[in-house]
Formats: C-alpha cells, sequence, structure tokens
C-alpha cells in the first residue's frame, strides 16, 4: 500500500514539475502567470482523483500552450502581395486595388518610426530620457521648456509627449491641457517628483496616459513609452479597421482572405459565426461549468500557434440575436474594437488575451444585414458576382488546373474546351460565383481519374468536348428559363437581389370568382406583400388610364404567386413586376417573358430606385433574358458598370409605370 502511496506521490511531483517549467517557459505577461502559479499551488493540495484536480490541470495545460508572445514577422512587400493575389485570382480589380490600400496604410503605421517630444527643464534628466529612446530606435526631439515645447508641436507631429511637471512658465499641467485640446490622439506621460505623485494623478485625471516618477528606472520609461505608442496606434483608424468582404457565395471571399494571410505570412483560420447564438462561442464557458471550453477565437490562436493569425469571420450578417445565452453579437464588437481587444476577457481562460494583433476579416452576403454597431467597424469590400466569359477564364486558368492537381491527373491533364466550360457553366450551373462550376469540374476529373485506375489501356490525353461533358455529368440540369416558354397572361418576369445573387422570378396572376380578396403566395416576406397591396391599389385608383373596368374586383378574388422553391423572397423591388402582372391580367394582354422588370412602385405610379443592380443584370443574362426595364434612378449605377456586363442587352431606363406596360404587354 505504501509503495504505491510513493509511486503516487512522485508521479504527482513529476507532473507538477512539469507544469512549472512548462510556467515558466510560456512567456506569459506577469499577472497570467502569477494566476498559473497559484492554481499549480492549489492543484498540488488536491487528490489527483478529484474532478477539480483534472479542471485544474486542463486550465493550467491550456494556459501555457496559448502563444502569448510567439507571432509570426509580417512581410510587408507589397509589391509580393500583389503578385500573389494577381496570380491566383483572376480579375477582381477593384477588390485587389483596395485590399492593397488597406496593407499599404498597415504598412505605413508599423513601419514608420514613432516620434516622441521630451520636455524637461533639467538638462541631466532630459539628455538620459533622450538617450534610453533613441536606443529603442525612436525619433526623439528635445525641449526645455513649455513655449519651445509648443513651438515644435505647431511644426511636427509627435506619437508620445515626456513632459516634466514642474516647469517656469509654462508647466506639465499647461503643456497637457494644450496638447490634448489640439492634438487629442498624442499620449502624453508625466514626469515628476516623487513627492509630487498627488499632481501626476491629478494630471492622469486630465488625460495624460501615464507618470514616472524621479529618479526613473530605465525599464519603467521604456515599457511606459511602449504602451504609450500602443494605445496610440491602437486608435488610428479605428473606423473601418477590420475588412469585410460582401457578395455572393463562391466569389472568392474566402480564397483572397487565405491569399492576404499567405502575402503577409500569417497563419489563417476561419469561424463561421452565422446562426451562432450563443456568446459562449466566442467567449467561452466559465470554469465551473461542466465541460467548460474556451471560446473559439482563443481556441484558433492556440491551433494557429501565433498571436497574429488572420482570421476570417464568416457569415457576419447571420449572427444570432440576444437571447437568453448572451448575445454573440456584442461579444464579438468587443473582438473587434481595438480599443477593447488588448484585454480579451475568455470566460474560461479569466485573465486578458491580447487580441490587437490578430488582423480580422469578416465575410457577409449583403451588407445590409450586418447589425449597425458592428457594420460600422468595417471596411466594406464588394465582391460580386461573375459574367460568362469570367467564369470561363477562371475556369481555365484556376479550377481546372487545381482540380487536375488534386485528382492526381498531373500526369496526363485533360484539356477542357472553352464551348465544354461554357457548356457546363450554362447547362449545369446557375450561380454568381463559381463554387458548383468546380463541384462539376472536380466531377469530370474525378471520373476521368477512376476511368484510368479501372482502365490502365484509357490512360491518354482527354480532349474534353461538350458532348464529352454530357456524357460524365448526365442530361443538362438547367434550361434557358425565358426563350423556352411563351409569352402568357399575367406573367411578367421579374429581377430580385438575395443572398446567392441575383435570381429571376415570374410573377403570376390569376382571377377568380370570389369576395374581393388579394390572395399572397410563394413564401414572401412583408415587404413584398405591401409592394403587392400597394400595386392593386394603384392600378384600382388608376383603372380608367389601363382601360380597366372601375369594380375588376366586384364578386372576384385576385391570387398573385411568386413560385421559384420555398425560397424566401422579400424586398420592394418587385413592386413594378407585381404590377405589370396585375394590368397584363385585367387588359387580358399577354407579357413579353423576355423582358425582365425591376423597380419600386410608389402609390402615384413612380418608379423608385432598387439595389443589387449587376447581379440582377448578370442573372437576367443568365436565363436568356433579352431586355432589362430599369428604374431611371439606377442610371448611374448601369454607368459604372463593366460594359461587358450589358453587352448585347437592351436596358430601358424609366420612371413611369405606362412606359413599362407599353414596352412590356404584347
Ligand atoms: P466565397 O468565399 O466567396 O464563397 P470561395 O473563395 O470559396 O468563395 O471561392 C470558391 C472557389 O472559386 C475557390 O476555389 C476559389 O479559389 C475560386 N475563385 C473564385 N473567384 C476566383 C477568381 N476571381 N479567380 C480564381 N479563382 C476564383
Amino acid at each position: 500500500m505504501n509503495i504505491f502511496k510513493k509511486t503516487e506521490d512522485s508521479q504527482q511531483i513529476t507532473i507538477l514539475n512539469d507544469f512549472r517549467q512548462r510556467i515558466n517557459s510560456a512567456k506569459m505577461p506577469e499577472n497570467v502567470k502569477h494566476i498559473a502559479e497559484r492554481e499549480l499551488e492549489i492543484m498540488s493540495k488536491m487528490s489527483p482523483a478529484s474532478a477539480e484536480y483534472t479542471i485544474s490541470l486542463s486550465y493550467i495545460d491550456y494556459l501555457v500552450s496559448l502563444p502569448w508572445d510567439r507571432k509570426t514577422s509580417d512581410n510587408l512587400d507589397l509589391n509580393q502581395a500583389k503578385k500573389i493575389l494577381d496570380e491566383r485570382h483572376y480579375g477582381l480589380n477593384d477588390v485587389k486595388e483596395r485590399i492593397l490600400e488597406h496593407l499599404a496604410v498597415k504598412v505605413l503605421v508599423m513601419n514608420k518610426k514613432p516620434h516622441i517630444l521630451v520636455v524637461d527643464d533639467e538638462e541631466i534628466a532630459r539628455n538620459n530620457i533622450e538617450h534610453i529612446l533613441k536606443k529603442e530606435n525612436y525619433d526623439v526631439v528635445t525641449a526645455s521648456n513649455g513655449v519651445e515645447a509648443i513651438e515644435k508641436l505647431n511644426t511636427s507631429s509627435f506619437d508620445v509627449v515626456l513632459t516634466d511637471l514642474k516647469m517656469e512658465k509654462i508647466d506639465g499641467l499647461v503643456l497637457l491641457e494644450k496638447v490634448k485640446n489640439k492634438y487629442p490622439d498624442v499620449q502624453v506621460i508625466m514626469i515628476t517628483a516623487y513627492a509630487a505623485v498627488d499632481s501626476a494623478i491629478e494630471a492622469i485625471k486630465k488625460g495624460a496616459f501615464h507618470y514616472i516618477a524621479k529618479p526613473f528606472r530605465l525599464d519603467e520609461v521604456r515599457s511606459t513609452v511602449k504602451h504609450a505608442l500602443d494605445k496610440k496606434l491602437s486608435t488610428i483608424s479605428t473606423k473601418g479597421s477590420v475588412l469585410c468582404f460582401t457578395g455572393p457565395p463562391g466569389t472568392g471571399k474566402t480564397s483572397i482572405g487565405k491569399s492576404i494571410a499567405d502575402a503577409l505570412g500569417r497563419k489563417f483560420a476561419r469561424i463561421s459565426v452565422g446562426g451562432m447564438k450563443d456568446e459562449a462561442e466566442i467567449r467561452g464557458h466559465r470554469r465551473t461549468y461542466a465541460g467548460a471550453m474556451p471560446g473559439r477565437i482563443i481556441e484558433e490562436i492556440r491551433r494557429a500557434e501565433s498571436l497574429n493569425p488572420v482570421i476570417m469571420l464568416d457569415e457576419i450578417d447571420k449572427v444570432g440575436g440576444q437571447d437568453f445565452k448572451g448575445d454573440p453579437e456584442s461579444a464579438l464588437l468587443e473582438v473587434l474594437d481595438p480599443e477593447q481587444n488588448q484585454s480579451f476577457i475568455d470566460h474560461y481562460l479569466d485573465v486578458p488575451f491580447d487580441l490587437s494583433n490578430v488582423m480580422f476579416i469578416a465575410t457577409a452576403n449583403i451588407a445590409e444585414n450586418i447589425q449597425g454597431p458592428l457594420r460600422d467597424r468595417m471596411e466594406i469590400i464588394e465582391f460580386s458576382g461573375y459574367t460568362e466569359d469570367e467564369k470561363i477564364n477562371i475556369a481555365l486558368l484556376h479550377l481546372i488546373p487545381k482540380q487536375i492537381r488534386e485528382q492526381g491527373l498531373s500526369d496526363y491533364p485533360p484539356n477542357f474546351s472553352v464551348e465544354a466550360v461554357s457548356k457546363i457553366i450554362n447547362d449545369y450551373t446557375r450561380e454568381a460565383g463559381t463554387r458548383n462550376l468546380e463541384r462539376q469540374i472536380s466531377n469530370i476529373c474525378r471520373k476521368i481519374a477512376t476511368e484510368f485506375v479501372y482502365h490502365k489501356e484509357s490512360i491518354r490525353l482527354v480532349n474534353i468536348t461538350p458532348e464529352l461533358v454530357e456524357r460524365y455529368l448526365g442530361p443538362r440540369k438547367y434550361f434557358i428559363e425565358v426563350a423556352d416558354e411563351n409569352n402568357r397572361i399575367g406573367v411578367v418576369t421579374g429581377l430580385v437581389w438575395m443572398e446567392t445573387g441575383g435570381e429571376i422570378i415570374f410573377i403570376e396572376s390569376a382571377r377568380m370568382k370570389g369576395l374581393g380578396n388579394l390572395i399572397l403566395t410563394g413564401s414572401l416576406g412583408n415587404v413584398m406583400r405591401e409592394s403587392a397591396q400597394a400595386a392593386l391599389s394603384y392600378i384600382r385608383s388608376n383603372a380608367s388610364s389601363f382601360n380597366i373596368s372601375e369594380n375588376i374586383l366586384e364578386g372576384y378574388d385576385i391570387h398573385i404567386h411568386i413560385p421559384a422553391g420555398a425560397i424566401p423572397k422579400d424586398g420592394p423591388s418587385a413592386g413594378a413586376t407585381i404590377a405589370a402582372s396585375l394590368i397584363s391580367l385585367f387588359t387580358g394582354k399577354p407579357a413579353r417573358r423576355d423582358v425582365a422588370v425591376s423597380g419600386e412602385l410608389t402609390l402615384s405610379g413612380r418608379i423608385l430606385p432598387v439595389g443589387g443592380i449587376k447581379e440582377k443584370i448578370l442573372a437576367a443574362r443568365r436565363a436568356g433574358v433579352k431586355t432589362i426595364i430599369l428604374p431611371f434612378k439606377n442610371k448611374v449605377d448601369i454607368e459604372n458598370l463593366d460594359p461587358k456586363v450589358i453587352k448585347g442587352l437592351e436596358i430601358i431606363l424609366t420612371d413611369r409605370i405606362e412606359d413599362i406596360i407599353s414596352r412590356l404587354l404584347v
């Protein structure tokens, strides 16, 4: 018994010693180290068989495994970054330019030598401080009194001012006030005699960053200045400091994010925050919970083994709102706020962790859906859907070579013809981005690889033609929705803008015996229902101008239906289309199916501008629409488009429903 007890004890001692060593080498900040040591102390008094022992053990293990001071050094060569972005992505020129600008600002901020002003009437002190700070590679300027300091402040910019408190004429407090009034971002550190600590505290109340008491210690001067500089840098461009990529799926948001990480030489991690309802997923569980875990942010940093990874927060427009499990949104706000995230507290860790080195990039499908306060923190960069031409290029230059590599076909790479790729795009995918396109290419490559494995004799260079595409992928999945159908009464082609990009819809109206009710079906949101009501009211109040009888509803119900799956549809942009469908129904004139309409309708018959123009036009093109009628006020959006997007399409701009009707009805 005794022998067992002894081995158990010595085992525990080994474990404790091991942890002590790991705590010492983990390079944690002093306060964290202290907490870890205290936990170890408590643990040493517990029975290794108890649950608490295991909890403490896991906790300390977690603390020491975090990269407290490990980070990758940034590669700040913009040319190299540009090269990586260009090599890996076709097109996206605006996006790349915006990203490089963003990085350029970071490079400037990080490479700038900090400027420091030292103000002291005592020459020895002044020279000493200057000497210490110059050794840190800062640009140091000195002034021997307040007047001189103010002159220097007026002519060049400083990040930090160190000033003696007691000086003739203009003393430290007056100088502090002047600096804070004129340059609120500049951090001021007071230098004071021990006896004057009270007035130093007074200075902090007035906005000074901190104070240093004379005679000062070297390391104290160094670390106080360093902290002041960190604070100054973190306040630079707080607003919009986080990039947010918005756009339909498969438009390259994730892969650009990964390229940014590679260009900077940083680790890359992704966290999907879409649908997150529980704050603990971001901020972790308190250790008192059974099975408590840290939040995803800290976990990803631990996995990245570096405290400055690029972390992509996916679907930030779909974060769950506040409920009994807390508010993930406010936790995210804290994570993204440079003023607060220097000391982010994960509930499990229960000690602050500095997130200010992490580069966060958010992604969203629709920028408007991001909650206001979160959106304010972000610099939005829009990705949009691709034209067929762009998709062909992306496929030939990137997707096909990648799939050939991944499916092990590098020795006998199949050769895809442009016609074949175009067939895959038109007959097997219907999307704004390139996700399904990549999937279908991967299917083809996999089938070829399988053939090679089963029939060694069939190994050869395959030329992929449209016929082969059909053989590999089966009968076509999509048809050109518009061209193949006849014009019908009460059915009008509309355009909507959704998370997945633009879509065409067909709005159908029918009239049947009833009590004058308006029936709406097809998963419509409230705004779309209201648009339908408004459209009907508009037509009733202007019946005569469309040659429609005033009592068209008497003894009848009207049914408006918008098919296309059970996809929820909302937004005001279908107003004009619904009105056109009703007028087609009431006048008995069929509507041209290859004409698509989008526009918000007011009760007085004016057409108001709508969003998502590029996505809508791309969708119309995919569906074979020939003419698109859009609100006149969207003229600028059209002018800003790449001419290739509208090439071959007839675009009509109008702000009157009568125009739409005369173009649309046969
Ligand atoms: P998102 O994150 O927007 O949903 P992804 O980054 O996952 O889209 O892109 C889907 C696929 O398409 C990836 O393989 C990506 O590399 C590729 N892709 C998208 N856009 C481009 C582009 N412009 N050039 C090259 N590849 C692209």
